[in-house]
């Protein structure tokens, strides 16, 4: 397998096209775009307004079965489909999210996909890109320091500084930063308090950024963060210390989608990157909704399985955004089916069909779930050159007894040949008209019941358990006046369940919700299930040991 090109290496090799003609394509003219160099720009805010009342393209989610170490590939099936609806003469563009510094330097991997199915430059996407995330680090970390100037000045909101929520945030996984204390070294610089960091992804700024309508909304949400408790237990939000006019100031620009191109120069738009634990885990709002105004079809990807992310992306982001998807399209694997039938990951190599077929349990069970809201499915059995044909075929009889076609993609080894085929029938299907999308529950469901409904529905657990702490907490934000927000899911990508080891279609488990916090600005509450890291470690090789500039000045080890 040494002929096999590196991500780089192949990005590299790209015949890149100057931005304004990629925007072309989709009509945007020059001066609508405020270009980031030559390969990447972003598109004016008052462009994106004179959009208003044109028609909606169709919209089309990329999700995937629960991720094992195998690799799905969904970001790379989310811009190779997007390739392979241009390649059959259809308008398509694809929306993914940004990339964090964090998972770039440790293991994770990039976030423009791989093999022949990629968004360029991949170097700049992965690394600083057009700002937005420093600009969104340096927002959230602005409204820190105002909180502990407004504190050191005499406290006039009576914050008990035992209660502040808002904590500083970087983009690096660095697990020294997790708690902290600050303010030490005497009355100058304030009053001791325990804090910590944040890897700037799991920042409600992140989160608020991608579900605003416009820099409106975007200011408004800001201010209404939920930052500390006075002291007679009262919510202090960020608009009480006059911070959310600054913030916006500093997020104006990171708030324009970003356009740059697929390796085979069709348009991408590629803007924020919420975590899909304590966040939804899908791009902007500003992304989607400009992109089905100037595309017929737009792709676009929700992070995790399906029981996580697409049902976030349904469930908070189409339903706040009025977004309607027209089909949806679940990656899976022979390797991933694999695994989820018992197979180790060193003898992923061996033919096993019978693993492949226990192993569908976890696929049919998402198909299923998607019917759940209304979305017609598809299919896309991501290629390994281990697959044996009899595994595929495994794959597609499985597909096909629960009611879905499953079709073989290329795309990773041939861009957008390999993957013709479904390109046609996911444009035939998002055509038909047969998909009748609806969120889960109504918004007027009361939050216990919400978070009981998702685990009963989606996750197929029994019941759901919580301390008295919680249901407690529950009921005050009710009562504040968050009765009607969803609930965002925080537990392992791993499992239906809550236990990551157990894979496949585990049902009858019991799901304990530890902690519920309120994001008020982003607008959901979030139910957490199990350990969840806000501020992730480096292994102990990280990514960035084998990462430098070579002889020439170009970046190696960049994946
Ligand atoms: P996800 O979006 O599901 O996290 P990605 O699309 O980012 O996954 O892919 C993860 C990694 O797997 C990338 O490095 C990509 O190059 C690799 N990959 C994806 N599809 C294939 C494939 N068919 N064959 C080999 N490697 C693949
Ligand atoms: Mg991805």
């Amino acid at each position: 397998m040494t002929d096999v090109k590196s991500d780089i290496e192949i990005a590299r090799a790209a015949n890149k096209q100057p931005i304004r003609e990629v925007a072309a394509k989709l009509g945007i003219a020059e001066e609508h775009l405020v270009p980031y160099g030559h390969d990447k720009a972003k598109i004016t805010a008052e462009f994106i307004r004179s959009l208003e009342g044109r028609p909606d393209g169709k919209l089309i989610l990329v999700t995937a079965v629960n991720p094992t170490p195998a690799g799905e590939g969904k970001t790379t099936t989310t811009v190779g489909l997007g390739d392979g609806l241009n390649r059959i003469g259809k308008r398509a563009a694809v929306c993914i999210r940004e990339a964090s510094l964090g998972p770039c330097f440790g293991v994770k991997g990039g976030a423009a996909g791989g093999g022949y199915a990629q968004v360029i430059p991949m170097e700049d996407m992965n690394l600083h890109f057009t700002g937005d995330f420093h600009a969104i680090t340096s927002a959230h970390n602005l409204l820190a320091a105002l909180l502990d100037n407004h504190i050191y000045w005499g406290n006039e909101q009576k914050i008990d500084t035992r209660r502040v929520v808002w904590r500083r945030v970087l983009d690096m996984n660095d697990r020294s930063l997790r708690q902290i204390v600050t303010s030490l070294g005497g009355v100058p610089n304030g009053y001791p308090r325990e804090s910590g960091f944040d890897i700037t992804v799991a920042s409600e700024v992140m989160a608020i950024l991608c579900l605003a309508r416009d820099l409106k909304d975007l200011e408004e949400r800001l201010g209404r963060i939920v930052i500390a408790t006075r002291v007679d237990k009262t919510p202090v939000f960020a608009r009480d210390i006059k911070a959310d006019g600054a913030m916006a100031v500093l997020l104006k620009d990171a708030m324009q989608p970003n356009l740059v191109q697929t390796l085979e120069n069709n348009p991408a738009f590629v803007h924020g990157g919420p975590f899909a634990n304590i966040a939804h885990g899908c791009n902007s709002v500003v992304a989607t909704t400009t992109a089905l105004k100037l595309a017929d079809y737009v792709v676009t990807e929700a992070g995790f399985g399906a029981d996580l992310g697409a049902e976030k992306f349904f469930d908070i982001k189409c339903r706040k955004a009025g977004l309607t998807p027209d089909a949806c399209v679940i990656v899976a694997t022979v390797r991933s089916m694999k695994m989820n039938g018992g197979v180790a990951k060193e003898d992923l190599g061996r033919e096993d069909v019978a693993a492949v077929t226990r192993g569908c349990a976890n696929l049919g069970r998402h198909i299923e779930n998607i019917g759940q809201f209304g979305v017609p499915v598809l299919v896309a059995i991501n290629h390994f050159g281990t697959d044996t044909d009899a595994e595929i075929d495994a794959v597609k009889a499985y597909a096909a007894a629960m009611g879905a076609e499953a079709v073989l993609c290329r795309h990773w080894a041939q861009g957008s040949a390999g993957i013709e085929e479904l390109a046609h029938k996911v444009a035939a299907l998002a055509d038909s008209g047969t998909a009748k999308f609806a969120p889960l529950y109504p918004d007027a469901m009361p939050l216990a019941e919400k978070i009981e409904t998702i685990v009963k529905r989606i996750y197929r657990g029994a019941a759901v358990t919580m301390d008295k702490s919680v249901v407690d907490q529950l009921a005050q934000f009710a009562a504040q006046g968050y009765a009607d927000l969803p609930v965002c899911m925080a537990k392992t990508q791993y499992s239906f369940s809550t236990d990551p080891s157990l894979r496949g279609a585990p049902d009858g488990h019991v799901v304990h919700v530890r902690e519920v916090r309120l994001s008020a600005g982003a607008g959901f509450v979030v139910a957490i299930c199990g350990e969840i890291m806000t501020m992730p470690g480096l292994p102990r090789s990280p990514s960035a040991e084998r990462i430098h500039l070579n002889m020439q000045g170009y970046i190696e080890g960049l994946f």
